[in-house]
């Protein structure tokens, strides 16, 4: 199966080669680093309408169980600013080897398997990838030393949602979390660091370096 940033369309088998076409459409004009695509042996099962979950074989009904919120953080993020616009939001569980905590890419939020934990104490994860359908996806920095209006404006958002749906104690439980890991990265990297100012120099500076 082959599975994209957008909204799947349809696919077609070419009945001499066997080969299969897939068609996606992705209708709101979006920067070149929210393209993305994956391919493999997936399964997926659906959390509701509009949401829903790809993994590989095996992985499926944990990870329904684990994202179980999905669409009730959706509402809530959409009561909150506006109508979700993106038709469709459906997550991809990547493999063991995929090192970052989430990929907000449209319509398919890429996500680590180290978010499996069993009991949905990490699913703020998909509360975070949700928020930047509004924060990153649809507004986003002119270059990466404005980072931080995507990211800073999403994290607001995502807390936003927690606290709607959990109550300000968890929210600002998360938000003291998220200020000790500034601290120690500020520290490893240098209070007087470039990279640790709002607007980092990144002359030369390949971006997955970065992340
Ligand atoms: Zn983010």
């Amino acid at each position: 199966m082959f599975v994209f940033s957008g909204t799947f369309d349809k696919s077609e088998i070419n009945q001499q080669t066997n080969e299969i076409t897939f068609y996606y459409n992705q209708k709101i004009p979006i920067p070149t680093y929210l393209i993305a695509f994956a391919c493999g042996d997936l399964e997926y099962g659906k959390i509701s309408e509009r949401c829903g979950i790809y993994t590989e074989r095996g992985l499926l009904d944990k990870a329904l169980y684990e994202f179980a919120e999905t669409e009730k953080f959706l509402k809530t993020a959409e009561d909150y600013i506006n109508p979700y616009i993106w038709e469709v939001y459906n997550i991809l569980v990547l493999p063991f080897a995929f090192p970052y905590g989430g990929m907000e890419n449209p319509c398919l939020t890429f996500v680590t398997p180290a978010l499996l934990a069993g009991d949905r104490s990490l699913t703020n994860v998909i509360a975070h990838e949700i928020a930047h359908s509004w924060t990153g996806n649809l507004v986003t920095n002119k270059d990466w030393t404005n980072f931080w209006m995507n990211e800073g404006f999403t994290k607001f958002f995502e807390r936003k949602i927690i606290e709607i749906l959990y109550g300000e104690d968890i929210s600002n439980l998360e938000a003291a979390v998220g200020r000790v890991n500034l601290e120690h990265a500020i520290k490893s990297i240098g209070h007087e660091h470039s990279f640790t100012s709002l607007n980092p120099d990144l002359t030369n500076v390949i971006i997955e370096n970065l992340i």
